[in-house]
């Protein structure tokens, strides 16, 4: 049976996250920016919380752990890097180990850049790939601990997944990458067709996410950085890609 996942609102512009398997009852979540949004995500389905998978050691992901912690007793589940601590972590995962939440289970990517230590959970079965702030709707993850080519291989490495391949993103930051994305990459007829989506969606109070990596290769400007026409919409034709991404990013930055 398929895991069925919720996603709801945390924070101010965070998303929280459920999985569940309908055969085991296992249940995870990705992320924890705050405890109340779970444990009411938790009540509404009648689901009882078995583990929490964390991406990286910023506040507005673990902020709810404590809390969800000594409410579920649930196994809490954090990057390997040692750069980030984590008070309240039962196992520490890298990249190519396999996490199991009942019988649903998750390859781990590490995905640094925007911290050293973040890693993202692919559910291969699934096809969903929590992806936290390395890769947003038409956007990425702003680089604070890591390096421009660190960012740009872990993009790589999720721009290789499958097409078809959900992307749950950590914040809702859709219509703003959008905005920058659209001042740069003017004649992309599929970011044109997905900014009046999103405009709809926000205009009615609705998420963004999931997207596709299918989707994403269409329209994110960061994951298009290697494409001739946006190096040269920046004055950078026939420069690597990766200086491609670096200047993108600044650019976004001063937006
Ligand atoms: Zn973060
Ligand atoms: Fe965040």
């Amino acid at each position: 049976m398929a895991a069925e996942i919720r996603l709801f609102n945390c924070l101010s512009d965070n998303f929280g996250y459920l999985i569940h398997d309908p055969v085991s009852k296992a249940t995870a979540s990705i992320d924890a920016p705050e405890a109340g949004p779970i444990v009411k995500a938790l009540q509404r389905e009648g689901w009882t919380l078995t583990d929490i998978l964390l991406t990286h050691h910023h506040a507005d992901h673990v902020g709810g752990v404590a809390e969800l912690k000594a409410k579920y007793n649930c196994r809490v589940v954090a990057p390997h890097d040692q750069t980030a601590n984590y008070a309240n972590a039962d196992e520490r995962v890298k990249q190519g180990d396999t996490v199991r939440v009942g019988n649903l289970s998750a390859r781990v990517l590490e995905t640094p850049g925007h911290t050293l230590d973040h890693i993202s959970y692919i559910f291969d079965s699934e096809k969903a790939a929590f992806v936290a702030d390395t890769l947003f709707s038409i956007g990425c993850g702003r680089v604070f601990e890591g390096t421009y080519p660190m960012m740009w291989e872990s993009l790589l490495k999720l721009r290789a997944l499958p097409d078809t391949t959900r992307i749950y993103c950590g914040h809702e930051y859709t219509q703003s990458n959008v905005k920058f994305a659209l001042g740069i990459d003017k004649d992309n007829a599929a970011l044109k067709a997905r900014a009046d989506q999103v405009t709809k969606l926000r205009a009615a109070n609705q998420p963004t996410v999931p997207t596709t990596i299918g989707e994403e290769k269409e329209t994110n400007i960061f994951l298009r950085a290697d494409q001739p026409s946006v190096a040269s919409a920046i004055g950078f034709a026939g420069k690597p890609a990766v200086e491609v991404f670096g200047e993108l990013r600044e650019r976004k930055n001063k937006s």
